[in-house]
């Protein structure tokens, strides 16, 4: 069979192989991850009065970063022998890891927070034949009976506290590197569970000793505001924002998201979830659809600007984490329903108001 001229290696396993825990025999499990777009946008860029530039993650192969990890840490798994994994998740992760294991042939558990999960992400699980399990209890619940499947029976752990998934994730920041030829100045990003800001901090960090940027850049995090443990210092024992996906009382990575912050000169901080609906509707006025918890970061680096804490000029990377289909429900709920109208082309012009 003729084989496709590609351009360069596609997957992060194989773009990144000589920065990643990776040896010859190691299967690669992948989906042809990464390579995502960083889009420039000139909306938030004239609000801000600097470059801002959306590294849209959503257009992963399951619709998140969580791919970046996911291939690695299956892949991994794999290689060690193991036959079934296990996760706790809000959604994406169980998106992920169903996905790949499907692909490696393993069995696949997944246990979510009742009620909490988005459509999309439920439906992509069940799809790829996971094993799901629906919680009568929260996300953080469902995080400590993974944990102890994972030591007590044949289930390899595959949430982000497995250190492949942080060292998959990494490559995003590679990629900004690449595309930007350097580290932005300022860095934004939701954070749940903290796995992610851990994994770009990890990435920049890499970076800058390959000399692939002469920079680092300042880390900005954003929890919602009623999730926001790391911000309070303290465990938020019933978390509650309309973002699910960072919907976390207790992040795994909490220490990996407080260092980022504080080594990098930035800070984790609150949105409150009516400025996350706000960041959404404006990123999906400019053509880019997120979930709900992707638009954080974005309504984050609005209130820094009215704060006055953006730098003018600056160059700044926002990442958008997840897909906006993922969640159908929410998208509906918002928007105005579908015109019935005659089949009549006066009928629609008039309605449209052009006739
Ligand atoms: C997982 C996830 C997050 C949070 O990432 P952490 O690594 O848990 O901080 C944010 N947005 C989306 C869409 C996610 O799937």
């Amino acid at each position: 069979m003729r084989k496709l001229d590609v351009a360069g290696p596609r997957g992060i396993i194989r773009r990144y192989r000589d920065h990643l825990p990776v040896g010859d025999d190691t299967p690669v499990v992948t989906l042809d991850e990464g390579d995502t777009p960083l889009i420039f946008s000139e909306r938030l860029s004239s609000k801000v009065e600097a470059e801002v530039w959306l590294k849209y993650e959503g257009l992963n192969p399951t619709g998140s970063f969580k791919d970046r990890g996911m291939t690695l840490a299956i892949s991994k798994a794999l290689e060690e022998g193991s036959q079934a994994v296990v996760c706790a998740s809000t959604g994406n992760t169980s998106a992920s890891a169903a996905a790949y294991a499907a692909r490696a042939g393993m069995v696949c558990a997944v246990l979510i927070p009742e009620g909490n999960v988005a459509l999309g992400k439920l439906a992509q699980a069940l799809v790829h034949g996971a094993k799901v399990f629906e919680i009568e209890g929260n996300f953080d619940q469902a995080q400590k009976l993974t944990q102890q499947m994972s030591e007590q029976h044949p289930f390899t752990l595959v949430n982000s506290v497995n250190p492949y998934r942080v060292e998959g994730q990494k490559t995003a920041a590679f990629e900004v590197v690449e595309a930007l030829g350097r580290a932005p100045d300022l860095h934004v990003m939701p954070v749940g569970n903290a796995g992610n800001i851990t994994a770009y901090w990890r990435g920049y960090r890499e970076a800058h000793e390959l000399t692939w940027s002469s920079s680092l850049p300042a880390m900005f995090g954003f929890q919602a505001e009623g999730a926001n443990p790391i911000v309070r210092g303290e465990i938020v024992q019933d978390p509650k924002t309309v973002a699910t996906a960072i919907r976390i009382g207790n992040p795994a990575s909490w220490s990996g998201a407080v260092d980022a912050a504080t080594s990098s000169g930035g800070r984790i901080s609150s949105v409150r979830d009516k400025e996350i609906i706000e960041a959404y509707k404006g990123l999906a006025e400019e053509g880019v659809f997120v979930e709900l918890a992707s638009a954080a970061g974005v309504a984050g680096l609005l209130e820094m600007h009215r704060a006055g804490a953006v730098p003018a000029g600056s160059t700044i990377a926002c990442v958008l984490t997840g897909h906006g289909l993922k969640d159908p429900d929410w998208a509906m709920s918002t928007a105005p329903r579908p015109r019935k109208v005659e089949a009549d082309i006066e009928v629609i012009l008039a309605q449209l108001d052009m006739a």
